[in-house]
């Protein structure tokens, strides 16, 4: 039966033959750990989204011709991509931290492209399987979880350069029914909330890399798998009495390292096996929607800042001049990584395979930004807050009939307003510029997706200098002539075609 909401959501991670190791031991039932289950309601947030706002949270596909939880659409226009990104930021500021699925989403729309690509020149069905699949999981209603980033050992060598050949997940066995691999993915976004697992090659390979070259569908709980848990700072606030100290205390994120010895691949779940020129496409298109998904940070920044506000308030420095320059600045910042993610999915245009793929030179720029600005929004977030954020008691003190009234009395803001909102509202801000949802906002924003160099790459590859130059030439009145190059002549790149409608599907 398809899962329908997000309580069924929870439900259907119940029972699991699932090894997840945390603090050193295997956890019973991850749905009932208090530690785990913040990042289980956030990924639920998705499902109920889907019901609540369908318009927002689901669509129809074509591939299925049902309603389909907009995660797990391959998108069929320019406004598919906008609307993703409009669902990610409502469920940014619905949560407060990252929900987990978007991984997925752009996992299964930049495979749908390439496995057609992959076809076209080897004329093998990748294609064909991976559209199957995507029609289980749509039917279904499944969270899937993309495993692209291996573990990787010494960065200065390849995979097959590493002491480790395991360093990269990679076939080790093959049979007439599949393939086995081995290795580990690292830092993996809502491993053990999804139902499957998509495992990708994370960078260019060569040809002796070719067993690294695996892409393939696998259950969660299939054979030879072992999580083992990520902690997140201030993690274990979640498991005290209580909901004050923890900040956020309903949402969460979640990484774990997951290790795969010898699990089976069917034939009919790869989606590529060796065919490595095609694993560069991959991570390109797949980083080409993932990183103008960053706008999910954006509702974590309305949040934000709406703390910033409340938190002054509550102080009675709303109308400070200073106080409103920060708020107008901390918007200025979130606005502006918004514009560039929103612009990338604006200017989509159509793959060979029929699906849409957003601007990569904008989708890189949005996600700069992301690897920047909410370290800003969160330091102005602390300088409006105040030092209470760092240096205030426990809930348990609060509680204390001791403790209790002195801290009331203290601790007071506004005339008006009780100091346990205050206190609420500073811890707060406390989860996400320090806490667990600070992975969420800051950390995440600097390497998921890839570090800010990855992305930097990406804009000098794109940025069109020749082109640029002959631009100021011609303005400048000067001629082309013997020291200046052949490139002078070249043609602007497929985005500034697109930038000014040329090329626009
Ligand atoms: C919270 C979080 C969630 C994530 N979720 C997912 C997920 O769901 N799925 C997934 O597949 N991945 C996920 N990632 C992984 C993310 O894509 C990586 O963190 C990112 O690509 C950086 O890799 P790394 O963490 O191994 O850092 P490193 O590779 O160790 O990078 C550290 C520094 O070294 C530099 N560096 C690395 N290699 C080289 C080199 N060869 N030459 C020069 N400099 C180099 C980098 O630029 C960076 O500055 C997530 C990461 C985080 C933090
Ligand atoms: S970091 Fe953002 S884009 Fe990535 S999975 Fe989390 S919510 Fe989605």
């Amino acid at each position: 039966m398809p899962i329908k909401n997000g309580l069924e959501y929870i439900e259907s991670l119940r029972n699991r033959n699932l090894k997840v190791y945390l603090f050193g031991e295997l956890v019973e039932e991850p749905v009932d750990h208090p530690m785990i289950r913040p990042s289980i309601n956030a990924v639920a947030e998705t499902y109920d989204l889907a019901v609540d706002d369908p318009d927002l949270g689901s669509t129809k596909s074509s591939l299925t011709g049902l309603q389909v939880n907009r995660f797990l659409h391959i998108a069929e226009s320019p406004q598919d991509l906008v609307n993703q990104n409009r669902m990610q930021r409502k469920l940014g500021q619905k949560t407060g931290t990252c929900f987990q699925r978007c991984v997925g989403m752009d996992a299964l729309n930049s495979l749908y492209s390439t496995t057609f690509d992959i076809d076209k020149k080897y004329g093998v069905k990748y294609h064909d399987r991976l559209v199957n699949f995507i029609k289980m999981i749509q039917y279904e209603n499944f969270v899937i979880g993309g495993a692209m980033t291996d573990v990787k050992g010494d960065r200065s060598l390849s995979p097959s350069q590493q002491d480790d050949p395991d360093m990269f997940l990679h076939v080790v066995k093959r049979d007439d029914k599949g393939v086995y691999v081995k290795g580990a993915k690292a830092h993996q976004t809502g491993c053990i909330n999804s139902h499957w697992l998509i495992v990708m090659p994370t960078m260019r390979l060569r040809p002796e890399d070719k067993d690294y070259a695996i892409v393939g569908a696998i259950p969660v709980d299939a054979k030879g798998i072992t999580y083992i848990y990520g902690r997140q700072s201030c993690d274990t606030r979640s498991m005290e009495s209580g909901d004050l100290d923890a900040g956020n205390s309903q949402f969460s994120g979640q990484e774990a390292l997951v290790i795969f010895d010898e699990v089976f691949i069917p034939n009919e779940l790869i989606f590529m096996d060796g065919e490595i020129e095609f694993a560069s496409t991959l991570v390109e298109r797949f980083t080409c929607y993932h990183r103008r998904s960053y706008v999910c940070k954006t509702g974590l920044g309305d949040v934000l800042i709406g703390a910033s506000a409340a938190a002054a308030e509550y102080n009675g420095i709303s109308n400070a001049s200073h106080i409103k320059d920060k708020l107008t600045e901390m918007t200025h910042l979130n606005e502006t990584i918004f514009a560039a993610g929103i612009a990338s999915s604006h200017q989509a245009y159509k793959t060979e395979s029929g699906n849409y793929i957003n601007d990569d030179m904008l989708a890189n720029v949005c996600k700069h930004n992301v690897t920047r600005f909410p370290y800003e929004i969160g330091r102005l977030a602390q300088d409006i807050a105040g030092g209470l954020m760092v240096t205030m008691p426990s809930e348990k003190d609060f509680r204390g009939p001791i403790t209790g009234p002195l801290l009331e009395k203290y601790l007071k803001g506004k005339k008006g307003v009780s100091t346990e909102d205050k206190v609420r509202i500073a811890r707060l801000i406390e989860n996400m510029t320090l806490g667990r949802n600070a992975v969420g906002y800051l950390t995440e924003s600097m390497h998921g997706a890839g570090s800010p160099q990855a992305q930097r790459i990406q804009i000098a590859r794109q940025m069109q200098l020749e082109y640029k130059k002959k631009l100021a030439r011609n303005l400048a009145n000067i001629k082309e002539g013997e020291n200046t190059s052949t490139e002078l002549l070249s043609e602007p790149s497929e985005y500034f075609d697109r930038i000014f409608g040329i090329k626009n599907n």
